[in-house]
């Protein structure tokens, strides 16, 4: 006698072929889905439920509800142009009709013909005065002689039904059937990473019961238990990824103490030209505790634009400098106050700033040049398109620990730029960085054996819940306040037909000596075919209908604002081009300044209050934001000019936030809204929002709560060695598998 193998036990990670059910095609029609196990069955969820309702009449259906009926088809027919779909006609009893449509059919056209008798389930809409359902279930009832109500017509009750995404060639039905063939089989494999009564306390379901009341929830609240219990275990995930890098990052290696006694501290401050507001020196305290420890500091700065950040990374800057370095020298005082090298005698540590665009890094140069002008603290530029030979001189200084502060571009993560001892880096508007950029920078002192201070700064400001989660390891410092005297901006959507009115109202202002940006998306009419730096490729390409800089700039020369000086800046005119003509606005040797998106970050010209942006509606809110914060930055009354079509709900949206709200953080809430979570962050942040339940607007008290836990364990058990915590490590482990690695943990 032949005995057949038996078959091994499905577990999570056993191919889907070998599923109850499932041949060869449905394999590859799941496989379409990215279910290619068990588990991605398991773990594939409903994108919606349905409440089966008690049967009612058509004649008694209202738009907006739900609703089950039976009747019989009497006509069906497929309608090939686009949308491609099926209806039927469907008469019930009293004779009443209801359209049915399907857009996706699964061979519908075949399995339905006139005649048959159906119970449909599905909401109801009006169609050309008839009564609709679009995309309803259905199922076949036994054929009845008309008249006669069939025996499986009986009304199912209320129950709710699972809505699955659904393939162009398997259905939700067909795919909830298969779940729950295998649910019961799967479901006691799911690790549980929580005891029972922790979840209970916080009125949670357990990890198993979660995933069997989301694909069958008996009620409205189950489902919405469910949610919340597997939203807080992917928050949890997250964060105790989170919060192991941060536990690495903190006792790897060690960083330089920098303390800042009161007299360095006078000394910095007698150099600005400003007192510091309030929330600044908050953030100074905050900054100045982290240094004088030997953990790494890992803070990140929010600070709307012209709330004053750059201020805040000098004196990090400074506090480097002036703390002396006893790897070079064992003379000295210890604490260099002057900011002075006496003779090689005494010699800080570095400290760099990196910014995303040679013109932002250009700046911040001179700025700092400009405030430590009396002093022989010595600050070098190092940019991408610097000549080579100045490049290997700025090299060789900050090889030699002859600079102390150096200013540059992503040209400072090059294997050529060695620093002596770089004790602090500060990161501006940091997300315009890619992830790769910000963790280089942090290994570049590696031979030193030291880990620098970390101060990344960013003016997209985030919602608080938001950072924790794509900045979870890193303290958070807001600067929430702007310097004295700021007037808020005067905003307005314009449409672009007004536009000649526009630049006739800024040749008026121009007149009373203020300055403008005028800034469109495009460098010329032409397709550029050369390559755009990838910091700077916000400067989309021409598309048919756009202007661009090159002939605004000519025209508004030539006619409207003939009688002013109107510069002209893009990404593609060289380094020294572009800071001779950013120079010479800032000098007010340019009256206007026709720009590319290029000055879209950090660029500070006090008496620039103009700011004219053309076709408005091409760029994101979170863009439009920081572009009207190169104006406002000073004590006179500022505008902003939007123009641009407002055709679409979108463009319209975004231009009335803009116009409503002034503050960062109240566009970016927009933006969260208009734009979702993952959009907001952009790919720099990916991973860390690859959730499918984590929605922080859905709870906002789980990600807080989630992180507390997650931070709790892992400062008791920081790399997960506890065999009660194996399931959670494995699954930190292969889910975090790029941000975290062994390294950290094992
Ligand atoms: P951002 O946060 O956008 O980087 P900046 O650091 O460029 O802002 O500062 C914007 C402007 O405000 C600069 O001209 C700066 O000199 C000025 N500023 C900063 N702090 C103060 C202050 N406390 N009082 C007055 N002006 C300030
Ligand atoms: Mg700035």
């Amino acid at each position: 006698m032949i005995t057949m193998p038996e078959n091994p036990p499905l577990t999570l990670a056993t191919p889907i072929q070998y599923a109850k059910g499932v041949g060869p095609a449905r394999a590859a029609q799941l496989a379409a889905l990215n279910i290619t196990t068990c588990g991605d069955l398991l773990f594939y969820y409903p994108r919606d439920y349905l409440t089966v309702v008690e049967e009612a009449p058509i004649s008694t259906l209202a738009p907006g509800t739900l609703a089950t009926i039976t009747g019989t088809l009497l006509q069906t027919r497929l309608i090939p142009r686009r949308p491609r779909r099926f209806e039927a006609l469907l008469e019930d009893a009293a004779g009443t009709k209801c359209v049915l449509t399907w857009f996706n059919l699964y061979g519908l056209e075949s399995r339905l013909q006139p005649g048959m008798h159906i119970r449909v389930t599905g909401k109801v809409t009006v169609y050309r005065d008839r009564p609709q359902i679009m995309q309803p279930q259905w199922e076949p009832l036994a054929a009845s002689p008309a008249g006669e109500s069939p025996e499986s017509a009986a009304p199912p009750g209320s129950r709710i039904e699972p809505v699955y995404p659904a393939g162009t060639d398997i259905s939700s039905q067909a795919i909830a059937k298969l779940i729950r063939r295998q649910i019961d089989t799967l479901l006691p494999q799911v690790p549980e990473w929580f005891a029972a009564d922790f979840l209970k306390e916080r009125n949670f379901f357990t990890r198993r019961d979660a995933i069997l009341k989301i694909h069958h929830p008996a009620s409205k609240n189950d489902h919405i238990t469910a949610r919340r219990t597997l939203a807080y275990h992917e928050f949890f995930l997250h964060q105790s990824a989170v919060a192991i890098k941060r536990y690495h990052h903190r006792n790897a290696t060690p960083a330089v103490p920098l303390r800042v006694d009161d007299r360095v501290d006078a000394r910095i401050r007698a150099l600005l030209p400003f007192n510091l507001t309030p929330a600044q020196n908050r953030v100074i305290e905050s900054i100045r505790k982290d240094l004088a420890g030997s953990k790494p500091m890992n803070r990140l700065l929010q600070g709307d634009v012209g709330s004053g950040k750059t201020v805040v990374a000098l004196y990090a800057m400074l506090a480097a400098v002036a703390t002396k370095n006893s790897s070079v020298s064992e003379k000295g005082t210890g604490i260099n106050s002057e900011f002075r090298i006496q003779n090689s005698e005494f010699r800080g540590h570095q400290a760099a700033l990196m910014a995303p665009t040679e013109i932002l890094a250009e700046q911040h140069f001179i700025t700092l040049q400009n405030l430590l002008a009396e002093k022989k603290v010595k600050i070098a530029l190092l940019t991408g398109s610097m000549p080579p030979k100045e490049k290997a001189v700025v090299q060789r200084q900050i090889a030699e620990g002859d600079v102390g502060l150096v200013v540059g571009t992503h040209a400072l993560l090059s294997e050529n730029v060695q620093f002596k001892s770089l004790a602090l880096v500060v990161i501006d508007e940091q997300h315009k960085f890619g992830v790769e950029q910000r963790s280089a920078i942090r290994t570049k002192p590696a031979h030193s054996g030291i880990t620098p201070h970390i101060l990344v700064m960013t003016a997209t400001p985030i919602p608080r819940t938001l950072a924790m989660t794509a900045f979870g390891d890193l303290d958070v410092s807001v600067i929430d306040e702007l310097p004295p005297g700021r007037q808020p901006i005067h905003t307005k959507a314009t449409p672009a037909s007004m536009r000649e009115e526009v630049y006739r109202w800024v040749a008026t202002k121009l007149k009373g000596g203020d300055q403008a940006f005028i800034v469109l998306p495009a460098i010329d009419e032409t397709d550029p075919q050369i390559p755009l730096d990838p910091i700077q490729n916000s400067e989309f390409r021409i598309q048919n209908s756009l202007r661009s800089v090159i002939t605004t700039q000519k025209e508004l020369q030539s006619d409207w604002l003939k009688d002013f000086r109107v510069g002209l800046i893009h990404g593609r005119m060289n380094a020294d081009t572009r800071q001779h003509i950013m120079e010479r606005f800032r000098q007010h040797l340019l009256d206007a300044l026709v720009a590319t998106t290029v000055i879209e970050v950090g660029v500070d010209v006090a008496n620039a209050t103009l700011m004219v942006i053309e076709h408005a509606d091409r760029f994101g809110l979170s863009q439009l934001h920081q572009l009207r914060g190169r104006v406002g930055r000073g004590k006179k009354q500022s505008y902003c000019i939007l123009l641009g079509d407002q055709s679409t709900d979108d463009s319209v949206s975004r231009l009335q936030a803009m116009v409503k709200h002034s503050s960062g953080f109240k566009i970016a809430e927009e933006d969260l809204k208009l734009r979702g979570m993952g959009q907001l962050l952009g790919t720099a942040q990916s991973g860390a929002t690859d959730f499918h339940f984590a929605d922080l607007l859905f709870d906002p008290h789980l990600l807080p709560m989630s992180r507390r836990d997650a931070f709790h364990l892992i400062a008791a058990d920081p790399r997960l060695l506890d065999p009660t915590h194996a399931q959670l490590r494995t699954e930190v482990l292969t889910k975090f598998a790029d941000t975290i690695t062994l390294a950290d943990v094992g």
